[in-house]
């Protein structure tokens, strides 16, 4: 038995160093090692075979003779090359063309002629020109599209190139020769797949074996002779068999190899491996039974992590949130879960090495140990910071106490997302709220209280009075600016759902007495005046409002003023009209107001459709119908609703005459506003209609007083309108 040069534990930890996954004391998990010391013998054997073949060659020879040695009664081993083409060269019939000497013509298929190369066979060619182009007969065939073979000149058939057309051939044997490498070794051991080179076809030289001990070498360049009857045996018997005539043996080489073997089983993750060491530098051989158990620890230490890190990220993601307060806490159960994976993950790569029907404990190294612990407390402290981290109401209180608003939102928040809006989180969420209030200014002062005011807890009360109190103090201090319209927009929109307290109906009448001083006209100040009333009557608010209803009363009744022209009197009288119109729309309930009104709109029309347009200076025409425009001299026009009318004026630009037509189209006055009869009337001053025609279509003339009128019906509409001395 051989002594190896170093122990099996050091080769076994050796070579798990080189192997991906395989922990790093393979030789602890050893249980048993075998001494199984082998002897191997192999045979290289070398055959070169001989086969015999016959070669020919051209002859001038013109007659045959018989073969003078049959192939297969050469033997190649016992005559040369040179001897045996002499013994059996002959003379034999030409194999390419059987003795006639004569082959086709590879040129023309035999045919003796080949298609024409210029016109490829067409028997014409296309000619260019300078502008066109077109076929004419080929100048080489003359349309004949073939010409005369230039192989055979047109016979068809050329000499047989084998035998230059003797029909005869010098044949002779010969032989070549091919060498094959065959090895054989045995017995089949697991140390082949360590030490390949013994299985290569091919002689190994004494130091390809020299890590094994040579118990007995042998080689020749033939067969094996000079050896030991044992060694000629297992040549014999494993050398491949040989044809007696064309094989020989042209070389063997034996070696008989001691082999020291070591086999090792190891057991690893519940399965058993198996290590065979083999030759003085105890190599192992890479076996599927030697790495099993590590590919198996891999497969299931990458599964366990993967087991871990989903866990425990599980157990983290109960603690996370969303709200800013969770972000320093996520930050800290994110490292946690980070450090307690990856330690998690190191210790059940240990565990498992160790795994099995009896689990050893007492195996697992300090660090390992260690390793386990700490991924078994970061979980647990995952565990811990997030439970110890969790919003609480105290923690509110604790930050109002110390004055951090900011802070007691933050908890606030956090709460909201882990509790829900629950009464009591709800109450910390007012206090903190009401803590912001003091240093808020404006719209978010107002948004904090109202805030509160909705949540309908404790301090939505006092929220709900401080929010009332800030909006009055601002609708307040918008009458201080004399901003009334704003600060009556403002109450409209805080106080819309009118609450009839004192307070507030105070307030409202200040507003409206407020938009009474700033009114310019006395429709606004009547409105102003009720609505002060309205809202918070007193003896100052209901004089104020009898003197606007008096002050109405007076300029709703017109007065004629001695002297006064046309034209101021019929402005006075559309000013009355227009105030008439506003108090119409104000004076709701005030029957007496609304009578003076309706009555004061009547007036003014009756007493502007008195004064005619003829007669009258430009000045009154455009009070009566609208702003003219000068067309020539002595014309000037307006548009009346639709309707043009044209105003024929003399030297003192008194209108003489006036013309109607309808708008452009089919020239029919239709306008219901400006009616033919109404412009009629005003223009002569009375009311009065426009006669119609005997016929739908005609033309009328009458007298209107002294002034001749002229109506031009069409289709009973009326189309043209002339009244007085109007010309165009
Ligand atoms: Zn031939
Ligand atoms: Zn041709
Ligand atoms: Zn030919």
């Amino acid at each position: 038995v051989a002594v190896p040069p170093r122990s099996v534990p050091e080769a076994a930890d050796d070579w798990a160093r080189t192997v991906f996954g395989a922990p790093r004391h393979l030789s602890t998990l050893v249980d048993r090692v075998d001494v199984r010391d082998e002897e191997i013998e192999r045979l290289y054997t070398e055959v070169i075979r001989r086969d015999i073949r016959e070669e020919r060659q051209f002859t001038t020879a013109r007659r045959t003779t018989s073969p003078r040695v049959d192939p297969s009664t050469v033997d190649p081993f016992t005559i040369s090359v040179e001897a045996l083409r002499t013994a059996s060269e002959y003379v034999a019939t030409c194999l390419g063309c059987g003795g006639s000497g004569t082959a086709a013509c590879g040129g023309c298929r035999g045919a003796g002629r080949v298609d024409c190369p210029t016109c490829r066979g067409r028997g014409e060619i296309l000619r260019q020109y300078k502008k066109s182009s077109r076929w004419i007969k080929c100048t080489e065939c003359r349309g004949k599209q073939t010409q005369q073979c230039d192989g055979c000149r047109g016979k068809g058939t050329v000499n047989c190139q084998g035998c230059e057309g003797g029909g005869c051939q010098s044949a002779w044997l010969t032989y070549g020769q091919t060498a094959t490498p065959y090895v054989a070794v045995l017995p089949r051991s697991p140390i082949l797949s360590a030490h390949r080179q013994l299985a290569e076809p091919r002689p190994l030289r004494k130091e390809e074996v020299a890590m094994f001990a040579l118990a007995m070498t042998a080689e020749a360049a033939g067969p094996l002779v000079e050896v030991p009857a044992t060694t000629r045996t297992f040549a014999r018997s494993n050398q491949p068999r040989l044809d007696p005539r064309l094989e020989r043996i042209s070389h063997q080489q034996y070696f008989k190899l001691a082999v020291l073997r070591r086999d090792a089983t190891y057991t690893m993750c519940g399965a058993q491996g198996q290590l065979v060491f083999s030759g003085h530098k105890m190599t192992v051989a890479p076996t599927p039974l030697a790495v099993a158990p590590i590919q198996r620890r891999l497969w299931l230490w990458g599964g366990a992590s993967v087991g871990i890190a989903g866990g425990l990220g599980m157990l983290m993601g109960s603690f996370l949130g969303k709200a800013a307060y969770f972000e320093g806490p996520n930050r800290m159960l994110a490292l946690l879960w980070l450090g307690a994976s990856l330690f998690g993950a190191l210790s059940v790569g240990a565990l498992l090495r160790e795994a099995g029907p009896r689990f050893r404990w007492a195996r697992l190294a300090p660090l390992e140990r260690a390793f386990g612990a700490v991924g078994l407390a970061g979980a647990a402290l995952i565990a811990i910071v997030g439970l110890a981290t969790r919003p609480r109401l105290g923690q509110v209180q604790t930050a109002l106490a110390s004055g951090d608003a900011n802070r007691a939102r933050l908890v606030v928040e956090a709460l909201e997302e882990t509790q829900g809006q629950s009464k009591d989180v709800l109450e910390a969420k007012d206090e903190a709220l009401m803590a912001a209030v003091p240093s808020a200014t404006g719209d978010e002062r107002l948004h904090l209280l109202d805030q509160v005011a909705s949540h309908g807890g404790e301090r939505a009360k006092g929220a709900t009075d401080s929010a009332r109190k800030e909006r009055l103090d601002r609708v307040r201090q918008l009458l201080d600016a004399k901003k009334p319209a704003e600060a009556l927009a403002k109450f409209e929109q805080w106080f819309s759902a009118w609450k009839d307290e004192p307070e507030l109906r105070e307030m409202r009448g200040l507003i409206h007495d407020a938009v009474y001083a700033t009114c310019q006209d006395d429709p606004c100040k009547l409105q102003a005046a009720q609505q002060a009333v309205q809202a918070n009557p007193s003896t100052a608010r209901a004089s104020r409002l009898d003197d606007a209803q008096r002050r109405l009363v007076d300029v709703l009744s017109f007065s004629e003023v001695l002297g006064e022209s046309t034209v101021s009197r019929l402005q006075r009288l559309k000013a009355m009209a227009s105030v008439a119109a506003k108090v119409t729309s104000i004076a709701g309930e005030d029957a007496k107001l609304a009578d003076k009104a309706k009555g004061a709109t009547e007036r003014s029309s009756a007493e502007r459709a008195k004064v005619p347009v003829l007669g009258n200076e430009e000045g009154v025409a455009a009070e009566l119908l609208g702003p003219l425009t000068a067309k020539a001299s002595g014309i000037a026009s307006v548009i009346l609703d639709g309707t043009e009318a044209y105003l024929a004026l003399d030297g003192q630009r008194r209108c003489r005459g006036l013309y109607a037509v309808g708008p452009k189209g089919n020239r029919a006055l239709r306008s219901t506003l400006w009616s033919g009869d109404r412009l009629l009337s005003q223009t002569v001053g009375h009311p009065t209609t426009v006669k119609k025609a005997s016929t739908s279509t005609g033309v009328v003339r009458w007298q209107e007083g002294a002034i001749p009128v002229v109506a031009r019906w069409k289709d009973g509409e009326l189309m043209e309108l002339r009244v007085g001395a109007a010309t165009p």
